[in-house]
């Protein structure tokens, strides 16, 4: 009965408030409820890796409030509730609140949880002070101990890793980036473009460990000690762990539901179980986990639709990343992964780099783009496929 029993949507991040919004373009009167572990702020996440040169504060990167977002919405907002099971054969859930359960019952479910950083597997007395930025929480911590903050080591030279360095090195801090791999970026950019995002960080002033990775981290006079596996050794006052994000598929697999890399759904964005849906980083749409904001937003346009009785596939044109390292600003787009190919660099100098990815059949299937190459982004966004058909 959708009169009586909601539409409930799980998680007040991009995914989430996005579907609310596209669900309240369609119908304006299907009881709606978010239920979110945090304040349920709404924000832009991937503001929060330009903050620092920017000199916007937490206030300033929280958009509205969740009294505000409800209001604006038409809907209920339970903040600080953690949805902690799924009955998905009599569709209600568990909520925890301050230590109070109740259940409650969905007409549709909507999972929109996100993703998880990992946790970087560390020794030492201090392994616990390697914190990720991963959400406006994270952030406002990060924030208030950044008076007393003079040097960060980031652990992982990946798409967060490299942004926050950048940010950081402009706001006046001194940073160093352990990377395993022997270039920055290197499951993305093929190694020219890495080396250039590298050699113009390193300019401004950010010391690259590359090819090694941190083993320890111990506390040393107020400051904390970070030891390299080649035995090399860094005092600084803060580590940002970014090591890479993994959906939160636990939820959902405690219910009964099909996982892998993310919830797995099809391309009505509907899980393994009716009336079940899942949408954002904690999404696997027809075999791809995309965390990025373009994917998300065209999964919750055609979801509302399908949420609203017009079912509706999603479908992914060409989304390429824009990595903010705005000292060497890089655009990628990745061939899907099941194509092979290879990298086929067409310039490299000290201002850009422009490499094209051709399979082997000699087709275009993806681009990187950095420094002054970027401007050719919209010209080759338009040649390379559609992500998904
Ligand atoms: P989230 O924003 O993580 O939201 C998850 C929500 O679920 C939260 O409200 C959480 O409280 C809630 N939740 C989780 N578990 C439960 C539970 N059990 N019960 C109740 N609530 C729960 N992408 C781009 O495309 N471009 C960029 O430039 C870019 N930059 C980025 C920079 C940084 C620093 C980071 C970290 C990411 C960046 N991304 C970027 C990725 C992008 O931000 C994410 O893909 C997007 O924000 C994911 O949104 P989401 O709603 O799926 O997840």
């Amino acid at each position: 009965d959708y009169t009586r029993k909601p539409i409930v949507i799980v998680g007040t991040g991009l995914a989430g408030y996005n579907l609310a919004r596209e669900i309240r373009k369609l119908d304006t009167q299907t009881p709606l409820i978010l239920i979110s572990a945090d304040d349920g702020t709404y924000y832009s996440k991937p503001q929060l890796s330009t903050a620092f040169q920017k000199r916007r504060t937490p206030l300033d990167l929280m958009t509205s409030d969740a009294r505000t977002m409800a209001q604006s919405l038409a809907a209920e907002i339970m903040t600080f509730t953690r949805v902690q099971a799924i009955n998905s054969a009599e569709e209600y859930l568990t909520l925890e609140s301050a230590g109070r359960t109740q259940q409650l019952a969905y007409a549709r479910l909507v999972l929109a949880v996100g993703a998880d950083t990992v946790t970087a597997p560390l020794e030492g007395n201090a392994s616990g002070a390697a914190v990720p930025i991963n959400d406006l929480q994270d952030f406002q911590r990060f924030y208030a101990a950044s008076a007393g903050t003079r040097s960060v080591l980031i652990i992982g030279g990946g798409l967060i890793g490299c942004e926050y360095a950048n940010d950081l090195v402009q706001a006046g801090f001194t940073v160093h980036v352990v990377e395993p791999q022997s270039e920055v970026l290197a499951t993305l950019l093929p190694a020219p473009a890495g080396q250039l995002v590298n050699q113009c960080l390193t300019t401004a002033g950010v010391n690259f460990h590359l090819g090694t990775r941190v083993v320890r981290l111990e506390r040393h006079q107020g400051q904390l000690l970070a030891t390299l596996e080649n035995g090399e050794q860094i005092l600084c006052d803060r580590a940002i762990s970014a090591i890479g994000v993994r959906a939160r598929t636990q939820l959902a697999e405690q219910a009964g539901l099909k996982v892998a890399r993310g919830i797995v759904t099809d391309r009505l964005l509907q899980t393994s179980a009716e009336n079940i849906y899942a949408l954002g980083d904690c999404a696997e749409v027809d075999g791809r986990n995309l965390c990025y904001v373009a994917p998300l937003l065209a999964g919750a346009r055609a979801l509302a639709q399908t949420l609203c009785g017009n079912p509706t596939e999603v479908r992914y044109d060409a989304m390429p990343v824009t990595i903010k390292t705005t000292l060497c600003p890089v655009t990628v787009s990745p061939a899907r992964p099941w194509i092979s190919g290879s990298w086929e660099i067409q310039r490299a100098d000290s201002n850009g780099v422009r490499a094209v990815f051709v399979d082997s059949q000699g087709l275009l299937q993806g681009f990187a783009l950095c420094g002054d190459a970027v401007s050719e982004a919209a010209r080759l966004t338009e040649q390379v496929p559609a992500l998904l058909q």
